[in-house]
């Protein structure tokens, strides 16, 4: 019987813990704040970034929007930076990719302040999660661990092949895999558009992670006996709906199912895990930043 991975359920129970620890900052006098800015109105971010709004009134925590004309030229947009940054009120905050053609998102990335950086992408906190030392686990690879804990999966010298090598979910989640933790300790394959035969990477692993934004790349005859498929995958593709379409993973769900020992579903497996773990980081922004301890 194929386990199928619920992540709404697991983030569910994230947020409970939440919303104690945020309860305990209380006590403390700190009250957690987010900040989401989008440059631009692209209509998909837009969605992201009032979910993740939504989320935050959810669990307590405080939350403010900044929009930043997309026509506006890049200073705008590290303007808007800068005040976040002297901000005391401003735990943390992301800024929404993908940001207008004329401005450099790896320049974004290093104005935001190390210490407010919840979604894990500045050099000096890509730096410290090599070097097993993270400030912030990137969302998305933090969620996928969690999902696995929660499975009961075993890492310890567990065969994994990642599938996407992007710098917010196939690098960071390598190298949180390889340290040396409880959460860890797994050998990981990393593969890319570049790779010779996928399908026999995927086919020897343990755990299999598709993220390649790839609709359905991945079939059951990728899929060794027995093995947890974790599909982080979220694509568009047309379809006779009311919508016009329908969103499918990097996994072909039915096929793949009848090999795994367990497998997530899309949507409502790593998506709300990805937003579940930015509420975490932001409790944990204010946790490091008030000194006060809530045992995350
Ligand atoms: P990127 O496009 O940045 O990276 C995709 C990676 O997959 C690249 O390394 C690419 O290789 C590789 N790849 C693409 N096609 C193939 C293929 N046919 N065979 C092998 N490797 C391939 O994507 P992201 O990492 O940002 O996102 C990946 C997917 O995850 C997307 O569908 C995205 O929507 C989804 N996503 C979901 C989240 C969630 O919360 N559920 C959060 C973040 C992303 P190369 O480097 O050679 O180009």
């Amino acid at each position: 019987m194929t386990e199928i991975i619920d992540g709404k359920a697991v983030a569910s129970e994230i947020r409970d813990d939440l919303t104690d620890a945020i309860e305990r900052l209380a006590d403390a006098d700190a009250r957690p704040g987010l900040a989401t800015v989008l440059m631009g109105d692209d209509p998909a971010s837009q969605t992201y970034v009032n979910m993740k709004q939504r989320d935050c009134e959810e669990v307590g925590i405080e939350s403010t929007h900044v929009d930043v004309d997309g026509d506006a030229p890049a200073e705008a947009l590290y303007d808007a930076i800068a005040d976040l940054n002297d901000d005391p009120e401003i735990h943390g905050y992301i800024v929404q990719a993908p940001v207008p053609d004329h401005v450099d998102y790896r320049e974004v990335i290093r104005r935001v302040d190390p210490a407010k950086d919840v979604d894990g992408f500045h050099p000096e906190n890509v730096g410290r999660l090599v070097a097993g030392d993270a400030r912030f686990r990137p969302c998305t690879p933090h969620g996928v661990q969690k999902l696995l804990a929660h499975a009961g999966v075993d890492l310890e010298g567990a065969d994994v092949t990642i599938v996407g090598r992007s710098d917010i979910v196939g690098k960071p989640l390598a190298n949180l895999l390889i340290q040396k933790a409880d959460d860890g300790n797994a050998t990981v394959t990393v593969c890319h558009s570049r790779t010779d035969n996928l399908a026999e990477k995927t086919r020897r692993a343990d755990i299999v992670v598709a993220a390649a934004g790839a609709p359905e790349l991945i079939d059951g005859s990728m899929i060794g006996e027995g093995t947890v498929v974790i599909d982080v995958g979220v694509n568009r593709v047309d379809a006779d709906t009311e919508k016009g379409y329908e969103l499918v993973g990097d996994v072909e769900f039915e096929s793949a199912r009848e090999h795994a020992s367990a497998i997530t579903p899309v949507p409502g497996g790593v998506g709300p895990m990805t937003r579940a773990m930015l509420l975490y980081n932001t409790v944990r922004a204010v946790s490091l930043q008030a000194d006060v301890d809530v045992d995350l």
